[in-house]
């Protein structure tokens, strides 16, 4: 049946095995992030033959289940818990990135409760404005508080760089993150097994040789998973890196010439949005079975056969112009998609798209 979204954790292992090998170089440990996955088994046992370091994902409900066949790796969770989180968070996750005092605190509670030592990183704001204390240097009077508490134990600092602000990571912020892991050992006599640099996007630093020393922990996830968007958005391209792990597969449920700009009176689609036009004239348009409500963001599909063009779609339709498609397409004929990460996120949840495991075990 289709729609059908191919996955291949062979390609995946091969890019886990060279984004650890960049790492290793550089006395950096591994998180695999695998939440742009959804945790897919498979993709996660590739993570780990990969030679993942942590396993990291983002949401806390998924843990159980990870917990369930992740046994030998230390699983970190990425997203800040709530307040209603704790419970799960203390029985699941080895390992939380946090910023919020009172929240360890809970952790430290319920960890009593549990009878397990919870380790925390402890997250800094360098100007990207998602999680993190601020001002950064703030962090020294939490960690007085953090070692005060019997169950938590500080692993280490982190920071988050390049996803809401959309603020790159440099020497300048993350020499501040290296700055105070230095400043936080010298000042408690202790140790920080972690001090987290961030995720794919901090790679550019460590490809230009441009990494401060001290940092000796990544949370990567798109560049293994895909290894798309840092080639396009940022144009580092990585040695080796397999960019087709994931293949789209759709199929067409209607061909047909028809004029390229609607008409009666223009309103509002779908979505409310009111859409524009350019008149090219009679053109051969196909409608495939997958829709917004799979992938969301039909741009950011990348159709694998020449002269085909991603025109627009509706929840349940993606709508492609074929007039440039030099063989005979038919009704069910199957077109064949790359993803960037959005999609990705998507498709791999989405219940209404078939999942199938390509060459695997
Ligand atoms: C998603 C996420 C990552 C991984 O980001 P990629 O761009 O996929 O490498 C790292 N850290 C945190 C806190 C995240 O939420």
């Amino acid at each position: 049946m289709y729609p059908k979204l191919e996955v291949y954790p062979g390609k995946i292992k091969n890019n886990t095995e060279i984004i650890k090998k960049l790492c290793k170089k550089n006395n950096i440990k591994l998180a695999v992030v695998s939440k742009g996955a959804n945790n897919i088994p498979e993709v996660v046992e590739a993570l780990i033959a990969g030679g993942a370091d942590y396993l990291a994902d983002s949401r806390i409900k998924r843990f159980k289940k990870l917990r369930s066949f992740v046994k030998n790796l230390p699983l970190m969770l990425l997203r800040i818990p709530g307040p209603g989180e704790i419970k799960e968070v203390i029985k699941y996750a080895d390992i939380s990135l946090n910023s919020e005092i009172e929240i360890i605190k809970l952790l430290n509670e319920e960890a009593k409760i549990q009878s397990k030592m919870h380790k925390i990183v402890y997250m800094l704001e360098l100007g990207d404005l998602r999680e993190g204390v601020y001002p950064a240097e703030k962090v020294i009077e939490k960690i007085k508080e953090v070692n005060k508490l019997s169950n938590i134990s500080l692993e280490g600092i982190g920071t988050n760089l390049s996803c809401y602000g959309g603020i790159k990571p440099d020497e300048k912020n993350l020499g501040k993150l290296s700055d105070l892991a230095k400043k936080i050992e010298k000042q408690f006599n202790q140790k920080l097994n972690i001090v987290s640099g961030g995720s794919t996007t901090s790679l550019p630093l460590l490809l230009d040789d441009k990494m401060p020393k001290k940092i000796n922990n990544l949370r990567i996830g798109e560049s293994i998973l895909l290894g798309r968007d840092i080639e396009s958005l940022w144009d580092y391209n990585i040695k080796g890196i397999k960019k087709d792990t994931f293949i789209l597969k759709a199929e067409i449920i209607e061909l047909k010439d028809k004029p390229s700009k609607p008409f009666g009176q223009p309103f509002v689609d779908a979505f409310g949005h009111k859409p524009s036009f350019e008149d090219h004239g009679k053109r051969k348009r196909a409608i495939l079975g997958i829709g917004k409500a799979d992938f969301v963001y039909p741009d950011q599909l990348i159709p694998l056969k020449e002269g085909i063009e991603i025109l627009g779609a509706s929840s349940d339709h993606l709508i492609v112009d074929v007039e440039d498609v030099e063989e005979d397409l038919s009704l069910g004929d199957i077109i064949n998609f790359n993803l960037f990460y959005g999609p990705m996120l998507y498709l791999t949840a989405s219940s209404l798209v078939e999942k199938e495991i390509i060459n695997w075990r």
